[in-house]
């Protein structure tokens, strides 16, 4: 069933290659502030990020058939192209509704990405999951995972590299989503999100997705290790 943002969940996976996520330079990302320092979570909360169209979808696909758990379905307010389905991919939702979530503090984080749509994670669905022991998995933008973190610390993060940028411009020509000049501007703002990723103390391991079927084992091993290490 799908999900609604005030409290449902949904196993449903966001189908592969529909949601290729660019970097994120010049934005703007919230945590709640009354959240407290520290806030336990029995299940595993695994930050995937990593810039547009290197393969985030794809080996979160993989990983939830491994392990079970949820695919976060996050809100936000850019256009929906003709493959993304509403309630699947995101929430496509206009500004207003966005701002009344925020006000509502529906929101785990919420971040505007590169001044031009904003993205959130609706908490509910993250929370229920989460106390039921389950892994959730939110692909969010580097300063998003920045903001998880402060809220929920014992969160996994991981940063997911191409093997080289003309492959990573290869794929995001692969996914046919987006006009060539979207193309081309993805491709600038991943070289950025890039940097900042590797400047911060955010990620807990770099992954290159080199083929899949080593990139999916490697993020498997280090789920699993951490799985095991909470026993
Ligand atoms: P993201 O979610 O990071 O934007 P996707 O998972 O949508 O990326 O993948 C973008 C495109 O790259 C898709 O067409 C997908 O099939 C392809 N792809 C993913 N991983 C690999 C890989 N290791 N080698 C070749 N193509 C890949
Ligand atoms: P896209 O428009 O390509 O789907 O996503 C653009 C960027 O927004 C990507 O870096 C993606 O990871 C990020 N993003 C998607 N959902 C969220 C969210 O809920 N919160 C934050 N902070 N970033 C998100």
């Amino acid at each position: 069933m799908p999900v609604s943002p005030s409290g449902g969940v949904s196993s449903r996976l966001r189908p592969m290659g529909a949601s290729g996520h660019a970097a994120n330079d010049h934005a703007s990302a919230h945590a709640h502030a009354h959240t407290p320092a520290h806030e336990h979570c029995p299940g595993l909360l695994l930050l995937i990020c990593g810039p547009s169209g290197v393969g985030k979808t794809t080996i979160v696909h993989e990983l939830i058939r491994r392990f079970g758990g949820l695919f976060s379905v996050s809100a936000t307010t850019r256009q929906r192209s003709p493959q993304e389905r509403d309630g699947i991919d995101y929430f496509f939702v206009d500004e207003r509704t966005f701002q009344e979530w925020i006000t509502e503090d529906r929101f785990l984080e919420h971040a505007q990405v590169f001044g031009r749509a904003w993205y959130g994670t609706p908490e509910a669905p993250v929370r229920a999951e989460l106390a039921k022991g389950h892994l959730v998995v939110l692909d969010i933008d580097v300063q998003g995972a920045d903001n998880v973190r402060k809220r929920i610390p014992e969160a996994l993060a991981i940063f997911v590299l191409p093997p080289n940028e003309q492959e990573l411009l290869k794929r995001l020509r692969a996914r046919g989503r987006e006009d060539e000049a979207a193309i081309e501007r993805r491709f600038a703002e991943s070289k950025l999100e890039i940097a900042r990723a590797m400047q911060g103390h955010t990620f807990d391991a770099f992954v290159v997705n080199d083929t899949l079927p080593r990139a999916t084992d490697e993020v498997s091993a280090i789920v699993a290790a951490r799985l095991a290490k909470r026993g």
